[in-house]
């Protein structure tokens, strides 16, 4: 067996689970991370960084009450990280347009409750977009994260300040006595376990029907739905903001390139991209920005979200076992939600009183 006196033992280096680990060591434990590819390479890498869900005014309030708390962390983080290593992770509060928004009064509303500010959107918005406009909102204060950079920074943090980083280790089983974890096995061996968090992602239920299988609460809502992503290699300022029209958006990063997503695609495990979602989304970025005509397509990707009805991930200790914790399924909007989810689970595991209901979260949530 592998020595390991991590108090907790966390499974997955997305977003989710490097947020729980900043949380549990900066409350005192000490933490383990193991990881089946080199660190964050998965649907947190692939995602695109915006940091609302789109339309959140048509989300659930189990969505609100993650999203408002998660956005007043993320300056926090993002100074937090710049002090104390190199790494920007690039949070930028260069605002939103969505340009339709037949549900304006909602829209309005929402916003107002939630202290967003919220504008009609005039015409300078739209001075080099070519779109079918119905009531556009203009929202200043969102910001992006460059994802990819948010979680190379992360890890660098999270390794400075004593985390342990098992990588390119596979999680292959789960043991018990006296209905607690034991053990897990893996790809480099035994590990024994204090407490275990599964923080991952779409395979999660996957994971937990076939080395839990006896247990009867399953995070099995939770599966697999790809994205599709293409980055334009364009110059800076042909962009200044982040652009929603329908189901796809624009998101311009620091230094000039703008990403185009998304596809939503049920397809299991299959990560392969594809022509016709690319000449989609290319049909769609140069049609609403024609500038972009004039820039080549450098990359064309995919990512598996993990997807659950309502986009309502599980943030819960098992019912069943104790030391055994989920931090899963936040589908769409993983990146916006992680800071409060990390923060929930952690006053969970503390035994703290939560500062959001976990009642929504619960696995209890199927019976
Ligand atoms: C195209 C696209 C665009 C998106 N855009 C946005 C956006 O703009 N804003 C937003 O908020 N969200 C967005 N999302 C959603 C967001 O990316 C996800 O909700 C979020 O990344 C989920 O984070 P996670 O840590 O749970 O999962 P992941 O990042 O997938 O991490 C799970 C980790 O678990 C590891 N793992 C799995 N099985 C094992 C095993 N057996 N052993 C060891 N390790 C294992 C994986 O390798 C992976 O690293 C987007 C997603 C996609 C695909």
């Amino acid at each position: 067996m592998i020595k390991n006196n991590a108090d907790i033992t966390l499974i997955g280096s997305g977003i989710i689970g490097l947020l729980t680990a900043k949380s549990l060591i900066q409350a005192g434990a000490t933490v383990t991370v193991i990881e089946k590819n080199a660190s964050s390479q998965e649907a947190s890498w692939a995602g695109g960084g915006i940091l609302l869900p789109l339309y959140p005014w048509r989300q659930a309030q189990a969505i609100t009450d993650l999203v408002i708390p998660s956005l007043q962390l993320y300056p926090q983080i993002s100074a937090e990280l710049i002090a104390t290593n190199a790494l920007d992770p690039e949070w930028t509060q260069c605002g939103l347009l969505i340009t339709q928004n037949p549900d304006i009064d909602v829209a309005q509303k929402w916003c107002t409750t939630h202290q967003i500010p919220a504008y009609p959107a005039d015409a300078t918005l739209f001075c080099t977009l070519h779109s079918k406009a119905l009531h556009p909102l203009w929202l200043p204060s969102i910001a992006q994260a460059r994802n990819p950079r948010l979680l190379k920074s992360l890890r660098a943090f999270l390794a400075q300040s004593g985390v342990q980083f098992v990588e390119n280790c596979v999680l292959t089983d789960i043991t018990f006595k006296n209905q607690q974890v034991h053990s897990i096995n893996t790809t480099q061996g035994i590990f024994a376990i204090n407490q275990l968090i599964m923080a991952t992602g779409a395979w999660t239920g996957q994971l937990c029907q076939q080395f839990l299988p006896t247990l009867q609460l399953q995070p099995t809502q939770i599966k697999p739905v790809k994205g599709q992503m293409l980055l334009f290699n364009a110059q800076p300022h042909t962009l200044k903001n982040m652009v929603l029209e329908g189901d796809h958006y624009l998101i311009p990063r620091r230094d000039g390139k703008i990403l185009a997503g998304s596809s939503v695609e049920h397809t299991e495990f299959d990560k392969s991209t594809s022509p016709v979602i690319k000449d989609r989304l290319y049909g769609f970025a140069t049609t609403l920005l024609p500038a972009l005509k004039n820039f080549s397509v450098t990359n064309h990707w995919a990512g598996l979200r993990p997807g659950t009805e309502h986009g309502i991930p599980y943030i819960a200790i098992h019912p069943e076992i104790s030391n055994l914790s989920i931090n899963a399924g936040h589908f769409r909007n993983g990146l916006t939600m992680a800071p409060a989810s990390a923060q929930l689970l952690t006053d969970l595991i503390l035994k703290r009183s939560p500062s959001i209901d976990p009642t929504p979260y619960q696995l209890t949530r199927n019976l």
